[in-house]
């Protein structure tokens, strides 16, 4: 039976609820009036329950589609403005027991090169990523109790925020690892994780369960129940996402907003993030041999409502996507990318690494230098803040201030002065002239007078070299 409120995962996502919201949907999908009615609503910023999002997913009414693109392109500039959030992976360890049909790390697997980085080494890629100008990671692993225990994690936490290269620093650790204990999560909450990520894959039991067919992540509800247990452990920001392409998307798309209204509902604060990767090509899996994939046009409707089903919640796009697409998707909901990523363990200080340590191939290959460009290009404004987790902005909390309408006067202020960093310490001369241009534009549209004053005088103050200014 299905209750929001159960911490069992086979209630909150329970198949008859995501079953009985597809037929509800399809029947009701040429239903303009109702579905007119689902847009005007999203206006009060409230959001969309899981069965009216999928109502608005399945529409096909071309007019009905264009209205979701518009006011999801609105939402997201209530909401975020044209601040793009920048981050970089940081792959530790690609040792892993699962059997994971999808993914090239499976422990069957014995053509890919099985890497486990030192702390040296780990240094040596954090002062690469630093020298590129990132200030945000996400460290991912495979599952490997003995060759990645949490220790390990721990460790290289400790690492990555000790090493100060230049004027360099990682300031926010968000950690994608295996689905754990209560116990390890309240081990990162101490070690400084930012946001902890764990992907479902799919939300659709059976076929999970056949994806998965060996190794710890076959356990369906230990996997769906890893967010409370994280929340429990005193991690308050929590990033969902599926892997678009193994399962129908319909059902994984009502699965996502149901976890999400599961968490809400009973730790009073949805995910901070989701992410929406698409099945890629990886060493020895084909992503053709998978039926469920979705074209760029679904893709990007996808993207769409969850940005108005979810106006609080951030969307995280990846380089599994090319320019192209990142470019519409950046329009209708995205506020975090990744920018020169390298999904190879050892991949930004080894210059020729060997690929085949690699999770995935990338589809987008520019440099950091080339994406910030890009975005500035676009009219949007790349942010390196990590000002909100760092003060205690975390939860709840982060919400309330986004809520409360306080970006311009908070999350602007801190992207800017987060460009200026990057622009004066890192970026290629175009890219700097282009930066400085957007920083003075917008810096001069920051509503409150005092927040504006103390901004014009950081903006000085980075210039005569000191650095790490927030709100
Ligand atoms: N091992 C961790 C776990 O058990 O959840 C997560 C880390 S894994 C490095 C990060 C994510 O990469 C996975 O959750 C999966 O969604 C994604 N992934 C795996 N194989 C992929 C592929 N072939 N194409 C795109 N993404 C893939």
């Amino acid at each position: 039976m299905y209750d929001k409120y159960s911490m069992k995962a086979e209630e909150f996502i329970d198949d008859g609820e995501i079953r009985a919201s597809i037929a509800w949907a399809e029947e009701n999908k040429t239903n303009l009036e109702l579905v007119n009615q689902l847009i005007d609503k999203t206006d009060e910023l409230k959001g969309l329950s899981h069965r009216e999002a999928l109502l608005l997913l399945l529409c096909e009414d071309k007019d009905a589609i264009q209205r979701i693109f518009k006011q999801a392109e609105k939402i997201k500039q209530a909401f975020y403005g044209n601040r793009i959030v920048i981050f970089a992976p940081l792959y530790l360890s690609n040792y892993c027991v699962n059997g994971c049909l999808y993914c090239p790390y499976h422990y069957k697997n014995k053509t890919i090169a099985r890497r486990k980085l030192t702390q040296e080494e780990i240094k040596q890629e954090v002062i690469a990523l630093q020298d590129m100008g990132h200030k945000r990671l996400a460290l991912e692993t495979g599952e490997d109790p003995v060759n990645c225990p949490i220790d390990y994690v721990l460790e290289s936490m400790k690492t990555i925020y000790s090493i100060k290269h230049k004027n360099g620093a990682i300031r926010r650790v968000n950690v994608n690892i295996a689905a754990t204990t209560v116990e390890n999560y309240r081990k990162l909450k101490e070690a400084g994780i930012g946001t902890y990520v764990l992907f479902q894959e799919t939300y659709n039991k059976e076929q999970y369960e056949y994806l998965h067919p060996t190794g710890p992540k076959h356990n369906y509800a230990y996997h769906t129940e890893a967010m409370d247990r994280a929340m429990e452990g005193g991690i308050d920001d929590v990033g969902c996402g599926v892997l678009f392409g193994l399962n129908l998307y319909k059902y994984d798309f009502t699965g996502l907003l149901m976890h999400a209204e599961h968490l809400e509902a009973v730790h009073g604060v949805g995910p901070h993030t989701i992410s929406v990767p698409r099945l890629r090509n990886a060493d020895d899996v084909n992503a053709d041999d998978f039926k469920d994939g979705i074209s760029d046009e679904l893709f990007q409707r996808i993207v769409a409502v969850l940005r108005i089903a979810v106006p609080y919640t951030g969307i995280i796009i990846s380089t599994r996507e090319s320019q192209h697409t990142r470019e519409m998707v950046l329009r209708y909901g995205v506020s975090q990318i990744s920018g020169g990523s390298r999904t190879t363990v050892g991949g930004y200080a080894e210059e020729h690494q060997d690929e085949n340590s690699a999770q995935f191939e990338i589809s987008d290959h520019r440099s950091l230098d080339e994406v910030v460009h890009w975005l500035l290009e676009n009219g949007h404004i790349p942010s390196f803040c990590t000002a909100c987790y760092r003060e205690g902005r975390t939860g709840d909390r982060f919400m309330s201030l986004v809520k409360a309408g306080q970006i311009r006067n908070c999350c602007l202020p801190n992207a800017l002065m987060t460009l200026k960093e990057y622009a004066d310490d890192y970026a290629s001369e175009d890219t700097r002239r282009l930066a400085l241009e957007i920083i003075d534009k917008e810096a001069a549209t920051i509503p409150n007078e005092k927040v504006r004053e103390k901004v014009y005088e950081h903006l000085n103050d980075i210039d005569g070299g000191m650095r790490d200014f927030r709100f």
